[in-house]
């Protein structure tokens, strides 16, 4: 995990804390976790085994950029954290099996949705804009 002590926008130094949270070890999930294991669970048990790969608590701090309003949380994961991450949800089979009995609601709408967003931001990405994913299907 990297301490993220510079805004990932600006760069600037000038960042500071507006809150913190203390992950715990999911004790009652099970080792490992089913596809009947509630998602937090499961992520939080990925977390500290594969990652943390410690049962103590892990604080996680909301950080703000004084330069640009940015909030970001540190640490963050490493690319190859992150990698892991997806890789052993993927292992487990769990997300997928969870789609299967609930799919997603309404997917044609969304993905419509998605794709006018996309579109209209085209023109803009194309003559050198940025876009800014936050990654939340
Ligand atoms: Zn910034």
């Amino acid at each position: 995990m990297i301490d993220v002590t510079s805004c990932p926008v600006c760069r600037s130094t000038q960042v500071k804390s507006i809150a913190d949270h203390l992950f715990s070890y999911p004790e009652d999930c099970p080792d490992p976790p089913t596809p009947n294991t509630h998602y937090e669970k499961e992520r939080l048990w990925i977390f500290f085994n594969y990652i943390a790969r410690s049962k103590e608590p892990q604080r996680v701090k909301a950080r703000l950029c004084d330069t640009c309003g940015f909030i970001f949380t540190s640490p963050r994961l490493t690319s190859e954290e992150i990698e892991l991450k997806y890789r052993t949800v993927d292992s487990l089979q769990s997300a997928k099996i969870r789609a299967e009995k609930n799919p997603p609601m309404r997917i044609e709408k969304r993905s419509e949705r998605i794709r006018r967003v996309v579109e209209k931001s085209l023109d803009r990405i194309l003559k050198g804009g940025n876009i800014l994913d936050y990654g939340v299907a």
